[in-house]
């Protein structure tokens, strides 16, 4: 790696640590806020919860720029520590306090780092920073996936031949099998070596994919292609190397041992370890490092690896991270004793590198998408209704502190039950993930993305003017009308209607969410297909 790439790795970090900050914050203050609502009392698991939360702030956000942000974590993490040790049950008021204090650190997030959200920053029509690079090789019916792609806010270039790429360099080049001779395949290798590359074929036949695999291609789609599941592969492939590293905790009494693999995995694919030499420091190593997979030894002094793995297990928040043995143990019986008891897998040592790298990074990959799924809405992959309402009140609060104006926009597909009716619900739901897509590609890091109901979205866009809203909301609406929906040989296209509201005309969260709502019916009954904004009402002041 040379030192512009961890320069470049290290800036990525940051902004990635920034976005989950602000997530983890979010979390803690739901957190705090629902344990401070309880009537029966507040069992010791909730506030352990609350304080591995407060204390993954307090031991980062010094390291990424926020060091004001992590003492006030470490402060607020020693109360829960002595609110636990002590057993004396916290009161309502102090756990809404313990709110309050969490919420300003939230809004002051943006004062600290005023660089991550700029104040009434336009939207560059591509979406992010440098739109990412997408070049289509292909016969006629390419055109229209060059267009939605574009659509998207990729930056899209159709070519016949891989040469026009030489300069332009595209992150990924998506190629259309019937345009491809074996030549040109290896032309596209050599000309744009560093390009993520996904096939399109009319053959989608086992013995065709399997080719794909064999020529490496990192995706593949049979014609009529359905581009909202293109789309999200482009994201994936693209989006990989931005992600926080995957974290291990390696539970094994041979210390050089456990380092050696730590190592290991540090240089071989990045991911970050942590080593745990007694077995009775397994759960402090859980909650300060919040692995995505656990490595174990089988044998150790004082406590077994399966006994060590059920005894995780009692806990609900370790429920979902996988236990993996990795142990000297070869024989096929015992190792499936230890499997029966608890754990999800059994890696035998002596492991070579390359063996143990691969089977820890596919557990914490799926590790992660599991958690990442939990919160999540399962056919967009967008915020869930609570969390956005919850995400509005904060930039309605931030708004009454500081005056800085956020805008809630929102979103409703028109006539959508009739696409239902026509097509299928299938094709419904293929709907609803293309304009996900759509949002989360065109709208900028900072602002929330959720699915509100069905076919309701809405988006919560801070630091932004109400005139920069609609604009943006305006663009995205045109290019989701140009787009073409595919079921089956059918071509359609769909509209939305969409009201937007800003938080300096309204003092309460429910009557801004209102207004927009209010808004988005005004544009129903305008026709649809348009944006309204939330102005005509009497602003509250
Ligand atoms: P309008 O232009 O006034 O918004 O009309 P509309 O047809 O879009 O609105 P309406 O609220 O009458 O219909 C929404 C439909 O969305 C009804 C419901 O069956 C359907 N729907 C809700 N959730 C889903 C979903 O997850 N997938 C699919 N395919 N349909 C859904
Ligand atoms: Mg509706
Ligand atoms: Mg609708």
């Amino acid at each position: 790696m040379s030192d512009e790439d961890v320069r470049t790795r290290l800036a990525a970090l940051r902004v990635q640590y920034a976005e989950r900050l602000g997530n983890d914050l979010q979390t803690l203050i739901a957190q705090a806020r629902e344990l401070a609502a309880r009537q029966r009392s507040v069992e010791p698991a909730a506030l352990e919860t609350l304080r591995q939360g407060l204390h993954r702030i307090a031991g980062s956000a010094g390291t990424f720029g926020y060091p004001a942000l992590g003492q006030e974590a470490r402060e607020m993490e020693l109360w829960v520590q002595t609110v636990l040790e002590t057993a004396v049950a916290p009161t309502a008021p102090m756990l809404s306090a313990l709110g309050d204090r969490l919420c300003d650190s939230y809004r002051r997030l943006d004062t600290q780092a005023p660089t991550l959200a700029e104040p009434n920053a336009g939207y560059p029509p591509g979406g992010e920073e440098r739109p990412i690079r997408v070049g289509v090789m292909g016969a006629d019916a390419c055109g229209a996936l060059e267009q939605a792609l574009s659509g998207f806010g990729y930056a899209c270039r159709r070519s016949a031949t891989p040469d026009e790429w030489r300069e332009w360099q595209p992150d990924v080049a998506v190629i259309d099998t019937a345009s491809l001779s074996a030549a040109s395949w290896q032309a596209c290798t050599a000309v744009v070596p560093g390009a993520r590359r996904i096939l399109l074929s009319a053959d989608g036949s086992f013995d065709a994919r399997l080719q794909a695999v064999r020529d490496g291609a990192d995706g593949f789609f049979t014609h009529p292609v359905d581009v909202p599941a293109l789309e999200r592969r482009l994201r994936h492939l693209v989006s990989q190397p931005q992600q926080d590293p995957y974290r291990v905790l390696i539970v094994d009494d041979d210390t050089e041992l456990a380092e050696h693999f730590r190592l290991t995995l540090k240089a071989a694919a990045g991911i970050e370890s942590r080593v745990i030499e007694h077995p009775s420091d397994v759960l402090r190593g859980l909650r300060e490092f919040v692995p995505d997979l656990v490595l174990i030894d089988i044998n150790m002094p004082g406590c077994s690896g399966p006994e060590l793995a059920r005894l995780i297990r009692f806990d609900d928040d370790w429920l979902r991270i996988p236990l993996i043995y990795l142990s000297a143990e070869s024989d096929a019986q015992r190792q499936a004793q230890a499997l029966a008891q608890a754990g999800d897998d059994f890696l035998v040592k002596p492991i070579s590198d390359v063996a143990l790298t691969a089977a820890v990074t596919a557990r914490a990959q799926r590790s992660r998408q599991l958690s990442q799924a939990l919160a999540r809405d399962g056919l967009t992959g967008l915020i869930k209704h609570p969390a956005i309402k919850e995400l509005i009140e904060i930039e309605q609060s931030r708004t009454q502190r500081s005056g800085a104006e956020a805008c809630v926009v929102m979103i409703d597909i028109d006539c959508f039950k009739s696409i239902n009716d026509t097509y299928g619900h299938g094709t419904g739901d293929y709907v609803i993930r293309l304009l996900a897509n759509l949002l989360r590609q065109r709208l900028r890091r900072v602002d929330h993305i959720g699915r509100y109901g069905g076919e309701e979205f809405v988006a919560v866009l801070p630091a932004c003017s109400l005139d920069n809203a609609r604009e943006a909301i305006e663009r995205i609406r045109e290019s989701f009308a140009q787009l073409e929906c595919v079921a089956g040989e059918a071509v359609f296209h769909v509209t939305f209607s969409a009201g937007v509201a800003s938080t300096l005309d309204w003092t309460d969260a429910g009557a801004l969410l209102e207004a927009a709502d209010r808004a988005m019916y005004e544009a129903k009954q305008g026709g649809r297909n348009q944006v309204r904004v939330a102005r005509d009402a009497t602003p509250q002041t």
